[in-house]
């Protein structure tokens, strides 16, 4: 039986954990008890998936849903977490980066979020790295998740589900118009240029530095921050 408790959940918990406050802690709690409880955790080829790995990616994934409320469960579309030793490669055609393009070669990944239910894959090699150096901005465990909470309502195109229609337009306009910058400039110094594939990598892109390096997020793009902030439910710059 795998130890699936609240110390180890804190314990493997990002640094941002000790900035949360009470009532985050305990949403943060609960909702990382869920994910490992309700998640089937299963390892790629010769990975055996160990508590380690489950309470890690469980403790980054639940710094997500810190601000949701615990009468739902916000990651109902998360049923399989598959562990990868090192960098995935899929093959098959896929979304290429444009719109209705298709790419057939091989891909390399550190993680991949399916649609609908789809599993969750993450390369634990990347994964532990990225852990290990917070403040670089790029963490794979957060990306993959935020991408899960994207497709809450169906479609992957870099908008969760939202309270109202006036929160749609604004994340449409404020998010679309600094995708598009970024598109055109190809980096802007913070944001990599992958947030540029579509805006579903957008958002991905721009959650990993909302939960690392917050204050630097809102300084340069202050709008996307506000958005994020809103849907999340949290406010990490004003943690710091
Ligand atoms: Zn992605």
């Amino acid at each position: 039986m795998r130890a699936r408790t609240r110390p180890e959940l804190r314990a493997a918990a990002p640094a941002e954990f000790g900035r949360l406050s009470a009532d985050e802690q305990e949403r943060f709690l609960v909702h990382g008890e869920r994910l490992m409880t309700n998640t089937r955790w299963e390892g790629a080829r010769d990975v055996a998936v160990t508590d380690a790995m489950i309470h890690t990616i469980a403790a980054h994934a639940a710094l997500l849903t810190a601000g949701f409320d615990t009468a739902t469960y916000p990651y109902l579309n998360v049923r399989t977490v598959i562990v990868h030793a090192r960098t995935i490669v899929t093959r098959g055609a896929q979304p290429g980066p444009a719109r209705g393009v298709m790419t057939s070669g091989p891909q390399y990944l550190a993680g991949q979020s399916g649609h609908g239910r789809g599993p969750v894959l993450l390369d634990w090699q990347t994964a532990a790295r990225q852990v290990a150096d917070p403040d670089r901005g790029v963490n794979v465990i957060y990306h993959e998740f935020a991408h899960k909470l994207d497709q809450l309502d169906g479609a992957a195109d870099g908008m969760p589900p939202l309270p109202t229609s006036d929160d749609e337009t604004a994340w449409i306009q404020t998010l679309g118009t600094n995708y598009r910058r970024l598109r055109r400039r190809g980096t802007d110094g913070l944001v990599r240029g992958y947030g540029a594939t579509n805006p579903a990598e957008y958002f991905a892109v721009t959650s990993e530095l909302f939960f690392t390096r917050p204050v630097e997020l809102r300084e340069r793009h202050p709008r996307v921050y506000r958005r994020l902030a809103d849907f999340y439910r949290q406010d990490p710059a004003r943690r710091r």
